[in-house]
Parts: structure tokens; C-alpha cells; sequence
């Protein structure tokens, strides 16, 4: 019975300007997300509502669930809009609404109008007694609860009116695109894609790179972090992602450095790595998937280790959870069964029986000088060589 969605979305801080740029981005996001599903869509603006509306058949289920991946909805309202052809005609269609919405009609309800124009006859309060009296009279097990109605029958009096009684939950957040980029480092792990996707929730478009180390990391762990970027990119958009062939510098730490202290100097030289690309694309923060004590270069000292070689902002958006929050949320975002998949990661590869917990500046800096030679040209190759995927 639906061929309109009527799209509500948060509006604090979006006031002058920035309102233009947060509904054109958020226009965009919506008819990114529903590229894939069947059917033709219009989406218009129009005094401050977004409308998704049908051209012709579509899956109902398929575009809600497309719909409900877009940051920066608040509320989907599946909508019937009806001309204005005068109060009778009004009173018709929302019998017929409710008739068609809500086979079982014991429930309580409460009308709600509203008029976005004034020069509407009835002022808000008539309507919604006498469309309550319509209702009543048309459905005599329907009761009248004002305070906690079972449905709340809100007819919008717009150019057209609008007829609507659910709101569903979209994911919040602010559209992507309205907030800047920033560079992920996405592993196959469960925190990193948890990680950009709360970063691109909060309006960051995001790019990503990951770190591959053939042949001790396989072509299906390469894969399966391309399958996770693809995920992400459901609520964040296309991700352009680097892969950058890390063995060649991940040995010669291994064979220059002490090897407990073989994961925080890696993770250095991802970060000056991933930095570089960040600033060549136009990012302006990095973003992990860290969180403070999950593994011994999680501590503080190995978190200011590693935040020592960069100059960007360091983004860790799961610092204060605990594996399970994000095992939730991971579940929730449909990245949990990628990520568990048993593949090999090049960070595990490598790792010392006692990899040290409190690294000293000092002595990182120090072990770092026995890369000297060669380090800076492996580097180099490695930001050259890198591919680029595009993940949509
Ligand atoms: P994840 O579940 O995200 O893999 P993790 O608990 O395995 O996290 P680490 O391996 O210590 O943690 O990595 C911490 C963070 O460093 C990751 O969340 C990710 O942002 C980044 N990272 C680690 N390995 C790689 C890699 N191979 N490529 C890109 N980024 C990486
Ligand atoms: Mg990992």
C-alpha cells in the first residue's frame, strides 16, 4: 500500500548553510544506498522533508533495510500522500488507510495533524476531533488514548497531505560527506571495520588501507578484508582501499630489531605509511581499531609509541569498549562473520612469545636506527607498489 517513504532526520547543528549541505548529502546517500535495490526511485526535498517515492514496483522490505543503512536518518515513515480534495475526501482516505494498515483494529489511537500551510479551514485541534469522531464511527472497537495511544495517526497538511503512523528507527549519525575524510586501517580483524564504521556514522567519508604481507598473509585474507570494506561501505559509501605489500619491511624489522619490540615498530611504520596516503588523498585524521589493553601494543605506552610518528589526528573510536560492545555492534552491522573467518593476519605472524607492554620512546627510537640503510627506500616501494581497490 506504500509507495512513499518520508524520511525524517536530525536537525541540530544544521541550521543556515549547513542545512543545504546536510540534506544534499544525505539525497546523495540515499540514492547511493538504494542503487542496488530493484526498481526506480525519485527523491525530492521539499520545505525541509526528504521523500523517497516508488516509480513503479520495488521490494517494500528490501528498501527499508537499504534505507536503514543510511547515517543521518532518524525515522523512516512509510507514507500514503492523498491530494487535497476537501475534509470529506481526507476523512475517506485515512478510514481507508487504517483499514488497509491495520486489519486488527483493537488498539488505541490518538490523530495528530499538522499544518505545514495555514490556509487549510480546519486549524489543527477541529481536525483531529473530527477526524477522531470519523474513526470512532467507522471503527467501533478503536478506543481514543491520548497519552499512550497505540498509533499515533499523523496527517501532515503540506501541498499534499501526508498520512503516516509508523516511525521506524533509522541508524542516526549525520550524513557521510558532511564531515571531512579520514584514512582506516582496516585488517580482517572485528574492531577495525566496527572502528570506521562509527568514524563515516558521524559524517566522515572514509578511505582505507590495509597491509599485506604474501605470501605469509594468503590472497583469501587479502579478499577478505576487500569482502569487509564492502560491508562498510554499505552505510559509508564506496571505500577506496590501498593494499600495500608490507613483507619486505616486515622482514627486515624481524631481522634488524629485538623481537619483542617487533609489533610496535610495525605498527610505527604502518602509521607513517598510512599517513602518507592520507595526506596525499585528502584525509585529515588516521583511524584504528585499537582499544585501551586489548593486546599488549594497546597499552597507553604502546598507544603513545605509535602515536609518536604521526602528525594527523589518531582516530580510536572503540578506545573505551570492551570486546564484547564491539562484537555487538560488529554483529549488528553484518561484519562479525567476515571478520571470524580463520585467515592469517600479518600481524600475527610475526608476534614475540613476550612482545613488550610498556615500550620506552627511547628505546624504540634506538632499535629503529639499525633500519637506517635501507628503510626509507623500502618505504618508498611499498607506497608505490601499493593497489588501489575501490569497495562498493
Ligand atoms: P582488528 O580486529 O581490527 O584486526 P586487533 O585487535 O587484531 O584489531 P591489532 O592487530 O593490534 O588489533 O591492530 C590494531 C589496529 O591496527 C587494527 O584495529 C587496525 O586498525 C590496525 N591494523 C592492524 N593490522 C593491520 C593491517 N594488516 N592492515 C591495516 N591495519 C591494520
Ligand atoms: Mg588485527
Amino acid at each position: 500500500m506504500f509507495k512513499a517513504f518520508l524520511i525524517k532526520y536530525g536537525e541540530i547543528g544544521i541550521k543556515g548553510k549547513n542545512r543545504h549541505l546536510f540534506e544534499a548529502a544525505l539525497v546523495q546517500q540515499i540514492k547511493y544506498a538504494l542503487k542496488p535495490v530493484e526498481g526506480e526511485f525519485s527523491i525530492t526535498r521539499e520545505q525541509g522533508r526528504i521523500y523517497v517515492e516508488a516509480l513503479g514496483e520495488y521490494d517494500y522490505q528490501e528498501t527499508l533495510e537499504h534505507l536503514k543503512c543510511v547515517f543521518g536518518i532518524v525515522g523512516i515513515c512509510p507514507v500514503v500522500i492523498v491530494e487535497d480534495e476537501g475534509f470529506e475526501k481526507l476523512a475517506e482516505d485515512v478510514i481507508s488507510y487504517l483499514d488497509h494498515r491495520y486489519p486488527d483494529k483493537h488498539m488505541t489511537f490518538k490523530v495528530h495533524t499538522r499544518r505545514a500551510r495555514k490556509n487549510y479551514p480546519l486549524c489543527s485541534m477541529e481536525a483531529n476531533a473530527l477526524l477522531g469522531e470519523r474513526i470512532l464511527e467507522a471503527f467501533p472497537e478503536m478506543k481514543v488514548d491520548v497519552h499512550h495511544p497505540d498509533i499515533l495517526v499523523n496527517i501532515e497538511i503540506r501541498k499534499k497531505i501526508n498520512l503516516y503512523s509508523e516511525v521506524l528507527p533509522g541508524p542516526g549519525g549525520m550524513p557521510v560527506g558532511t564531515n571531512g575524510k579520514g584514512m582506516l586501517l582496516l585488517s580482517g580483524g572485528i574492531d577495525s571495520p566496527v572502528a570506521g564504521y562509527m568514524i563515516a556514522k558521524r559524517g566522515v567519508k572514509i578511505d582505507a588501507v590495509y597491509f599485506h604481507a604474501p605470501p605469509y598473509t594468503s590472497e583469501r585474507a587479502k579478499q577478505k578484508v576487500v569482502d569487509l570494506a564492502r560491508i562498510v561501505a554499505k552505510y559509508a559509501g564506496p571505500i577506496y582501499l590501498k593494499v600495500v605489500n608490507f613483507t619486505d619491511i616486515q622482514m627486515y624489522i624481524y631481522e634488524q630489531c629485538p623481537h619483542e619490540e617487533l609489533t610496535i615498530i610495525m605498527r610505527r611504520y604502518m602509521m607513517r605509511i598510512a599517513e602518507h596516503f592520507a595526506e596525499e588523498t585528502g584525509s585529515l585524521g588516521l583511524i584504528t581499531g585499537e582499544s585501551i589493553g586489548q593486546v599488549a601494543s594497546q597499552t597507553m605506552q604502546s598507544l603513545a609509541a605509535t602515536d609518536e610518528v604521526c602528525r594527523f589526528p589518531v582516530y580510536r573510536p572503540l578506545i573505551g569498549f570492551d570486546k564484547q560492545e564491539i562484537i555487538a555492534v560488529s554483529e549488528k552491522i553484518g561484519t562479525y562473520e567476515t571478520s571470524v573467518l580463520p585467515y592469517e593476519d600479518c600481524c600475527t605472524i610475526f608476534v614475540a612469545k613476550h612482545p613488550v607492554t610498556k615500550p620506552s620512546l627511547k628505546v624504540i627510537r634506538r632499535s629503529e636506527t639499525h633500519l637506517k640503510e635501507k628503510i626509507d627506500e623500502m618505504v618508498q616501494t611499498a607506497i608505490e607498489t601499493a593497489e588501489t581497490i575501490i569497495a562498493e
